[in-house]
């Protein structure tokens, strides 16, 4: 897990690095708004830790500016007594946490787990079978932990199977799962794409997982 700390206060930062660190994070450090952006901007980190008062670019700005460049990363942001206000700000600009100074980094280590399990609640669930795994999201399809490149066709023709559960699906379902038609053109076009998705991800591994059932279609199952 990476996280980013934004904070002109050494002292803090270098107390907070230490025992997010001893917790098992990565940490980077930015001292100043403006880097933190860049930072922010340029890594990828699970979650960022953000003081209000920071030279160059301000918290608030900091976040406004975050989300308005389209990035989700969970934003805790720190502040000190006194600054009520700055915090209904700061979760109105797009933060997801606060922490009122002082505070223990006991309890900034717990709401950091908290907004981890939070994100990780809202990522999408994976479509697997045996050792094949695929993100309908992103289509990143790996067998046996090694990374298959589809095309988008084959893509969708891997959802379609998976998600039928080990079900058999008929051409005619697949057809319009995969090319959006609502009839059967009677070319070969489905044997010829299960054959290339065959190749990608049967061919070199075993247990074959791309059934032909005779007469009603396709399943994707592992049978031993
Ligand atoms: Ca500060």
């Amino acid at each position: 897990m990476r996280l980013l700390i934004v904070e002109d206060e050494s002292k803090t930062a270098a107390l907070l690095s230490e025992s997010l660190m001893k917790a098992g994070f990565e940490v980077a450090y930015a001292g100043d708004g403006q880097s933190g952006l860049k930072q922010a901007l340029n890594g990828s980190f699970d979650v960022l830790v953000c003081d209000i008062m920071l030279p160059h670019l301000d918290g608030l700005s900091f976040v406004r500016e975050l989300r308005r460049q389209g990035r989700a990363t969970p934003v805790i942001m720190l502040s000190a007594r006194g600054e009520v206000e700055q915090r209904v700000e700061g979760l109105d600009a797009g933060a997801d946490d606060y922490l009122p100074k002082p505070f223990a980094t006991s309890e900034l280590l717990a709401r950091v787990r908290s907004l981890l399990r939070r994100n990780s609640l809202k990522k999408p669930v994976l479509l697997s079978a045996g050792d094949l795994n695929f993100d309908p999201v992103t289509r990143e399809t790996r067998r046996a932990g090694r990374r298959v490149e589809l095309s988008s066709r084959e893509a969708l023709l891997l959802e379609c199977l998976l998600k039928a559960e080990g079900a058999v699906v008929s051409r005619r379902d697949i057809i319009s799962a995969v090319w959006e038609y609502d009839f059967d053109p009677g070319t070969n076009l489905v044997g010829v794409y299960v054959r290339r998705l065959r190749d990608k991800i049967d061919r070199d591994f075993t247990p074959h997982l791309i059934q032909t059932v005779r007469g009603l279609g396709y399943a994707l199952r592992e049978t031993p």
